[in-house]
């Protein structure tokens, strides 16, 4: 079918945005510890924004949806994770061009793309407490399944499990990176938000992902 997997993408941000939404309040309240509290917020712009440049540019192919998604992303959210989002979702894009269907491969070249993404524009190392630490155990789990012969929808259930549970994890890590570095303490014994807002979205995509 012409554009299928452009309809895919529509169709996954508006489960992004679902998600989003479904967790906007939580989502502040924890970036209000130690952060500025405007995650859920700040997400909720940026997912609402995506998932319409998404849908107006439905028809075309997974780049260009992608793209609009992204760029909408970026401006619209305001803050450090829109601008991470937003590139990542591109570079996805990028990664999955003009493509109708997709192989494993391709979801191994798009999950790698989407992370090189964000490591190489927010520059955080493992451990900083940021959404990289959800983001590459995710990565990992995600290629190691797919190496062990899963198919994709099982490869993305795994990894989406591995990127909560390592949010979760984030509660024992200072934050060395963002806004929430200088309340460092404060922070401790609760998870980051951007690292949780992402366990949320892989997890409502695995239970979505048509493969
Ligand atoms: P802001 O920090 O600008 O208010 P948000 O509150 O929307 O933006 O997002 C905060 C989240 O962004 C953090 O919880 C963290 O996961 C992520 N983040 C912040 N800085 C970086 C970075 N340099 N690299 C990766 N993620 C980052
Ligand atoms: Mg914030
Ligand atoms: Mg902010």
């Amino acid at each position: 079918a012409a554009a299928e997997l452009g309809r895919q993408a529509v169709a996954m941000l508006a489960q992004v945005r679902d998600v989003v939404v479904e967790h906007e309040d939580e989502l502040g309240k924890l970036d209000a510890i130690a952060g500025d509290g405007d995650h859920g917020i700040g997400m909720r712009r940026g997912v609402d924004a995506a998932a319409a440049a998404g849908e107006a540019a439905s028809g075309s192919s997974v780049a260009r949806i992608l793209l609009a998604a992204g760029e909408a992303w970026s401006e619209r959210a305001g803050g450090t994770s829109g601008a991470l989002w937003g590139s990542a979702v591109i570079a996805a894009g990028q990664a999955l061009g003009n493509r109708e269907t997709y192989s494993a491969n391709d979801a191994r070249a798009a999950v790698s793309a989407f992370v090189l993404a964000i490591t190489e524009l927010g520059k955080a190392e493992p451990g900083d407490k940021t959404m990289v630490d959800a983001l590459l155990p995710f990565r990992d789990a995600f290629l190691t399944e797919l190496d062990g012969g899963a198919p994709v929808d099982r490869a993305l259930a795994a990894a989406a499990a591995a990127a909560e549970l390592a949010a979760a994890q984030t509660a024992e890590l200072r934050p060395l990176k963002g806004r929430a570095r200088p309340l460092a303490e404060k922070s401790l014994g609760h998870p980051d938000p951007g690292a949780v807002s992402f366990g949320l979205i892989a997890t409502r995509i695995s239970h979505h992902i048509d493969s």
